[in-house]
C-alpha cells in the first residue's frame, strides 16, 4: 500500500488557508477520495508526489502538456527568456512571434490577441462578437465549459428552450437571461433557438471537440450545420479551442474538419505550461478590438514574455508531424485495451477517444451529449479511480473528464496502464 501522509498533511494546512484546499476545483478529490495528493515533480510522462510516490500521468496539467512535463525546448527557452527579465508592460518582438505562428497555423484567424487565460479569451471573445453583431444573446452547449466568466456558467433547465438559469450562485438572472443552451450534437436544438430569437443571437460558442463532460467528439455534420446555422442567422461561431487548439491537429479541430469559424479561442498548450490564452480570427472582427476599435479589453501580464517563451517553443517543436501520429497511435492503443480489459472483467463502459484524449464512462449507453455521459456510474469510476492511483496512474479525479495522452508516454506506460485497467476492472465488478 502506498503512503499518503504527506500530501494528507499539507491538504489539511491548505484546506484552512484555501478554499477547499485547492486553487481550482477540477484538482479535488471529492468525487472519488477523502483529499488530493500533492505533487512535488514531473519528468515526462511520470509525476512523483510529496510521499515520493510515482504514478504515470494521464492528466498533464488539463491539457498543458502535450510534450509531458519539463520537454527540454522548453525549459531551455525558459531559461533564455528569464535573463532578459519578467514583464515589461512594452511590446517585445516575441509577441509578434507568438501571433504569427498562431495566424499561419490556425486556418481562420487572420489577427490574434494575448490574453493570460482561457476564460480571459472566451470571455472577450463573446463581449467582441456582441459588439460586432449588436445583439445580445449568445447560445452555448450543456455539458461545454468555457471558462469561469458569468454569462458562461450557465445550465439549461429542463427543456433546450428554457432560457438559462445561473449553475453557481453570484450570476445575476439579467445576465443568464441572455445566455440559451442547446444539447451538443443535436442540431435541432440549435435551430429551435435560431428560430425563437432569430435577430438576437450574437453568437454561438462551441467546443469543436466537447472535453469538459468526459470527451464527445462532434457527430458527422454537427460543426457543418452550425457554421450554416450561424451564416444564414448573422451570428458568430466561435470555436473554443482551449483543449483542442494545437492538439486536434497542428492546426486544432478547424483544421482537422475543415470548418471556418468566425473567432477562436486558445488556450492551454500555447502557453507552454504557463498562464496563456489568446482569441482570434477574421482582420474584420478582430480590428473592432481597442485601441484599433472600440470593444475595450487589456491585461497587465498579456504577451508576457516568459509565457510567449515558453509556449512558441513548444509550438515549435509540434510542426513534426509525427507527434500527433504517435500521440493517436498510443491513445487508441489505450483506447482498446481498456475496451478489452473492461468487456473481460464484465463492466460495462462506452470509451470515446480521438487524438490524445480519452474518456472511459461507465455506461452501456453511446456517449454524444452531457445526458447521455451523466447516466455514467460514479460510484464505478471512483472504485476504478482508486485502483490506479494505488497502482501508479493519475486519473482525472472525475468521471467527467478528459485523460491527456502526452508524447512523452511510451507504449510501456500504455501496456503497464491496462494491465493496471484489468485489476481495477475486476475491483469494479467486486463491488
Ligand atoms: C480550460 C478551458 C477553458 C478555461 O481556461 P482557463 O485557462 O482555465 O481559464 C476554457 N475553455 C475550455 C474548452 C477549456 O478546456
Amino acid at each position: 500500500m502506498r503512503s499518503f501522509e504527506n500530501s494528507k498533511k499539507l491538504y489539511q494546512e491548505a484546506v484552512k488557508l484555501i478554499p477547499g484546499g485547492v486553487n481550482s476545483p477540477v484538482r479535488a478529490f471529492q468525487a472519488v477520495g477523502d483529499f488530493p495528493i500533492f505533487v512535488k515533480e514531473g519528468n515526462g510522462s511520470h509525476i512523483i508526489d510529496v510521499d515520493n510516490n510515482e504514478y504515470v500521468d494521464f492528466i498533464c496539467s488539463w491539457g498543458p502538456l502535450i510534450l509531458g512535463h519539463k520537454p527540454q525546448a522548453v525549459t531551455e527557452a525558459l531559461k533564455e527568456a528569464i535573463n532578459t527579465g519578467t514583464t515589461f508592460g512594452i511590446p517585445t518582438e516575441i509577441e509578434n512571434e507568438m501571433a504569427k505562428f498562431i495566424c499561419e497555423n490556425v486556418p481562420s484567424v487572420e489577427m490574434v490577441r494575448m490574453v493570460s487565460s482561457g476564460t480571459e479569451a472566451t470571455m472577450s471573445a463573446l463581449r467582441l462578437a456582441r459588439a460586432y453583431t449588436k445583439r445580445d444573446k449568445i447560445v452555448k452547449f450543456e455539458g461545454c465549459y468555457h471558462g469561469h466568466a458569468d454569462h458562461l456558467l450557465i445550465k439549461a433547465g429542463s427543456g433546450a428552450l428554457t432560457l438559462g438559469v445561473p449553475s453557481t450562485p453570484g450570476v445575476p438572472e439579467s445576465i443568464a437571461n441572455n445566455t440559451l443552451n442547446a444539447r451538443y450534437n443535436d442540431l435541432i436544438s440549435v435551430e429551435a433557438l435560431f428560430k425563437q430569437f432569430p435577430e438576437q443571437i450574437a453568437a454561438v460558442i462551441v467546443e469543436p471537440i466537447a472535453g469538459n463532460m468526459g470527451l464527445v467528439p462532434p457527430k458527422a455534420g454537427f460543426l457543418t450545420g452550425l457554421r450554416e446555422l450561424c451564416t444564414k442567422y448573422r451570428a458568430l461561431l466561435i470555436f473554443d479551442e482551449v483543449i483542442s487548439g494545437f492538439r486536434a491537429s497542428i492546426g486544432g479541430a478547424q483544421k482537422l474538419y475543415g470548418i471556418t469559424p468566425d473567432l477562436t479561442c486558445l488556450g492551454k498548450i500555447i502557453g507552454g505550461g504557463l498562464p496563456v490564452g489568446a482569441y482570434g480570427g477574421k482582420k474584420e472582427i478582430m480590428s473592432q478590438v481597442a485601441p484599433a476599435g472600440p470593444v475595450y479589453q487589456a491585461g497587465t501580464l498579456s504577451g508576457n514574455p516568459l509565457a510567449m517563451a515558453a509556449g512558441l517553443a513548444l509550438l515549435n517543436q509540434l510542426k513534426d508531424e509525427e507527434i500527433y501520429t504517435k500521440l493517436e497511435r498510443l491513445t487508441s492503443l489505450l483506447a482498446l485495451g481498456l475496451k478489452q480489459a473492461a468487456d473481460e472483467a464484465g463492466v460495462k463502459v462506452s470509451i470515446n477517444y480521438l487524438g490524445s484524449l480519452l474518456t472511459v464512462f461507465f455506461t452501456e449507453s453511446l456517449v454524444e451529449c452531457y445526458e447521455q455521459a451523466q447516466s455514467s456510474n460514479t460510484a464505478q469510476f471512483k472504485v476504478f479511480f482508486q485502483s490506479m492511483l494505488e497502482q501508479g496512474y493519475y486519473l482525472p479525479p472525475s468521471q467527467f473528464e478528459c485523460w491527456f495522452v502526452s508524447a512523452a508516454h511510451t507504449e510501456e506506460d500504455i501496456n503497464n496502464a491496462v494491465e493496471a485497467a484489468k485489476r481495477a476492472f475486476q475491483k469494479v465488478k467486486e463491488m
